[in-house]
């Protein structure tokens, strides 16, 4: 397998048609990570009501698995509670580590185009950078409403 393989097609059009693409405005949770190893970057939004990620954006730039990544997350994760956004990437993970198939997995939709990643170690990292960043967005989101509920 060469690593042309991995740009398929679905791939491709999240990175020319990213979903969730630019930033909100007042988000209630923010972060910027880093691939030193590639020199991606993911800047994440994010919004909470009631538990439930009601807006999510994302920009950043690198290469295309990593943007790529981002747009199936954003997409994915947009409407969905925290819990389940949680789960989604927990399961990208074990995805990218072979302990999950593809098929069984569809709630992870697009995403799951992203599984031949896992035979390229050095390109796991762009895969699951967005995931990275939506738990420190979520944690940090999680922070700032109990902050509020003490005040
Ligand atoms: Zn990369």
């Amino acid at each position: 397998m060469e690593v042309d393989d991995l740009y398929q097609e679905v791939i491709l059009d999240h990175f020319k048609k990213p979903r969730c693409h630019g930033c909100l405005a007042g988000p209630c949770a923010g972060c910027t990570i880093y691939n030193p190893l590639c020199g991606d970057q993911i800047v994440l939004n994010l919004r909470l009501s009631d538990k439930v990620v009601s807006e999510i954006a994302f920009s950043g730039h690198g290469c295309s698995i990593s943007q790529a990544a981002a747009s199936m997350m954003t997409d994915l994760c947009r409407g969905k509670t925290v819990e389940q956004a949680r789960t989604l990437a927990q399961q990208f993970r074990e995805l990218m580590r072979g302990e999950r198939k593809s098929e069984d997995s569809p709630e992870l939709g697009d995403a799951i185009s992203l599984e031949g990643v896992r035979n390229f170690s050095s390109r796991v990292k762009c895969a699951t950078l967005a995931w990275e960043a939506l738990d420190r967005c979520l944690d940090n989101a999680e922070k700032s409403e109990q902050a509020e509920v003490k005040e």
